[in-house]
């Protein structure tokens, strides 16, 4: 069976493959930097990292291109009150978005590209636009005609054939009710950012950016256009519009929206107190890789509830996915027929290939990675799983970790290497035969302070990382 993902454009799930050659052509909507990226944002990207990371898993190659807003009326407004360039203002921003990628383990887009750095592809689209008579100018202000665009609201299934001609909007974002034609370019405002260029000295509305830059790096047709569902109206539907109306061509061949996250049951609001960043979470002390997990195990399309109890559950299933990898790892298993074994391995395998190729259904994949974890345990335990088929089992997990990325433990910044904790292991054992055992006690205390669990077993000492 091959990919499937649900199309907002068809509301379908649909068979995916690229169009052209075996790069899928992938641009997301990146984020606005005027501010941290909060939790409900890095849902977003965390699931982009998901699609990304299996459509390269099924042997795809990507072309995957995100945009940076780096000035928009929200920025604009940031800058302006303290009194720095809209450059000084974003930069810490931008480098604080790409840290808490890395943070997440979001693997990076092959371009990353900025909105202030494409002025000119902006200005290019926008005058193709007016020649195709799309737009009209007011009060030095350029607009995107939409009663020229008979397919607008296409994409977020709205019918505005009821709205008035003429009716503009200055802002970025809008609620549907509000659909008016928008703005394409701004008039230069006392005190604000602006380029002079031959379409006037002004500044970019928000939509025109990703239409300009996706077109650049990827064709007129991208495979994918992937972003957060708050973003199919306006900011997708006036994509498509300032895109087609000039190519004639589909902009986006899938349309790919993950829903919103809620905390606790609610919607995200400074005002409600529930409103994280992820540096907030992780100085609760909770570890990236349990974020990540809890962020990817809801099914995109689904609406994720983050909670703290969620959060330590997360934090329990990857103890228990590293408990068994070490076990798979350490215990001494002996020689016996592997055939059965393998068959078991194998039929898991491909059932956690097959949830996520059905739509990147998540939980089932990770409903299957424990069914087959409480199997082997079994198996282990009583005797009916070799050492032949060790190998087979790690594939699985290898499988699973190169898509959630959840089993290597993060080392806090001067946290313990694998191989000082290695030397004291070893310490602590030669404490224990010179009967030496406060010393050997002392250490494990302070192994266990820092977060790694030593475990005797009949094989040796071994050791793990607390989740
Ligand atoms: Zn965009």
């Amino acid at each position: 069976m091959p990919i499937r993902f649900y199309n907002t454009l068809t509301q379908k799930v649909e068979d995916f493959a690229p169009a052209h050659d075996n790069t899928v052509r992938m641009y997301v909507c990146g984020p606005t930097v005027y501010n941290y990226a909060h939790i409900g944002n890095l849902r977003t990207f965390t699931f982009q990292d998901i699609l990304r990371r299996w459509l390269r898993a099924r042997q795809f190659e990507t072309l995957h291109v995100m945009n940076i807003t780096d000035v928009d009326d929200k920025i604009i407004r940031s800058a302006v009150q303290q009194n720095i360039s809209i450059n000084d203002y974003t930069k810490p921003y931008e480098v604080a978005f790409l840290e808490d990628m890395a943070t997440l383990r979001l693997q990076r887009p092959e371009k990353i590209v900025r909105a202030t750095e494409h002025i000119g592809e902006m200005v290019a689209l926008i005058q193709a636009l007016t020649e195709k008579g799309m737009t009209y100018e007011s009060d030095g202000s350029v607009y995107y005609r939409i009663a020229k665009f008979p397919e607008y609201g296409k994409l977020s299934h709205n019918d505005f054939g009821g709205m008035i001609a003429g009716a503009r909007v200055d802002v970025d974002e809008y609620e549907k009710e509000n659909a008016r034609d928008f703005v394409l370019w701004k008039q230069k405002k006392e005190g604000e950012p602006s380029w002079d260029t031959p379409i006037g000295d002004g500044r970019p509305g928000w939509h025109i950016e990703c239409s300009a830059m996706a077109m650049k790096y990827l064709g007129d047709t991208l495979d994918i256009h992937a972003g957060g569902i708050d973003l199919t109206f306006p900011h997708h539907e006036n994509e498509i519009a300032q895109s087609e109306a000039v190519t004639g061509k589909p902009f986006a061949r899938f349309w790919i929206h993950a829903e919103h996250l809620i905390v606790e049951g609610q919607k995200m609001s400074k005002s409600l107190g529930n409103y994280y960043t992820l540096r907030d979470v992780i100085q609760m002390g909770y570890q990236p890789e349990a974020v990540r997990y809890l962020l990817a195990s809801v099914p995109y399309r689904n609406k994720l509830n983050f909670t703290f109890d969620g959060l330590k559950a997360a934090a329990t299933s990857i103890d228990r996915l590293r408990n068994f990898e070490l076990r798979l790892k350490t215990d001494k298993f002996s020689n016996g027929s592997p055939e059965d074994g393998d068959k078991r391995s194998a039929e898991y395998l491909r059932r956690f290939e097959e949830a996520l190729d059905d739509d990147l259904n998540t939980a089932n994949a990770l409903g299957v990675l424990f069914e087959f974890i409480r199997d082997t345990n079994t198996a282990m335990d009583s005797g009916a799983f070799f050492a032949a088929n060790v190998a087979p089992a790690l594939k699985l997990l290898d499988r699973f970790d190169e898509v959630f990325d959840v089993l290597k433990p993060t080392v806090a910044e001067g946290g313990m290497s694998d191989e000082e904790i290695d030397a004291l292991a070893a310490e602590r054992n030669a404490a224990k035969k010179a009967r030496n055992f406060p010393r050997a006690d002392a250490i494990r205390a302070d192994l266990l302070e820092k977060g790694v669990i030593l475990e005797d077993t009949k094989e040796g000492t071994r050791w793990k990382r607390k989740a």
